[in-house]
């Protein structure tokens, strides 16, 4: 469940203690209720793929084109952190190396890009690193990957190096079209402190690339 839902609850059953004059026992109901949903689903991490005011590929219609995966023009905004930047990095020459169809390179210049790496606050989303879009209609990459600055921590996964480059690396991934799934080991919906021992792109993982982005 997503934080801003059991802050609902919350808001909920405080509306309700107000109009029943705090039942202890429909207290501890609520209690135990949040309770519940925490071991339900444990830490965890979520990322979506809208941007607040922003309609533009809100959902999937399709893969990235294979003239656009050749030629992604990625540029790092100077709002993204240096461990951030890092991860970027190594993920673009994870995705360059996984398939002939797909190169990733660097530019210095915002207005030659077609894809921007941010870093600033996503209201709301307190429990999601990173949120990126899809590609668009037109076959156009997705053209944003923003890093949320105000994402909570204890309380989630923690960022380290490893997390960080799964992270770049499954954002990229919805850029040029991938859904979260359970085949390739960096696209799961959630992940977990656990995933810092993330070896990379498996060959399993390159499969499932080159079936969209042949080599
Ligand atoms: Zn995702």
């Amino acid at each position: 469940m997503k934080l801003t839902n059991k802050l609902n609850v919350l808001v909920i059953a405080c509306i309700a203690m107000v109009f029943t004059g705090c039942q202890k026992d429909e207290i501890k109901t609520v209690e135990e209720e949040l309770l519940e949903i925490e071991q339900q689903e444990p830490t965890k991490l979520q990322c979506h793929h809208h941007l607040n005011g922003d309609t533009k590929a809100a959902t999937w219609s399709r893969y990235a084109s294979h003239g656009d995966a050749k030629n992604v023009k990625y540029f790092i905004a100077s709002s993204v952190s240096s461990a951030w930047s890092t991860a970027t990095v190594k993920a673009a020459k994870a995705w360059s190396n996984s398939t002939n169809g797909i190169k990733m390179t660097r530019t210095f210049s915002k207005s030659s890009a077609n894809l921007v790496i941010k870093e600033g606050p996503d209201p709301g989303w307190d429990s999601s690193p990173a949120v990126a879009e899809f590609p668009e209609s037109n076959g156009k990459i997705g053209d944003e990957i923003r890093l949320n600055s105000t994402y909570v921590n204890p309380g989630n996964a923690a960022l380290t190096t490893t997390t960080r480059y799964y992270i770049m690396t499954h954002e990229m991934g919805h850029v040029f079209g991938f859904q979260h799934n359970n085949v390739m080991s960096f696209m799961k919906y959630n992940f977990t402190d656990a995933d810092d021992t993330w070896g990379g792109m498996n060959a399993t993982d390159k499969r499932e690339i080159r079936t969209q982005f042949p080599n």
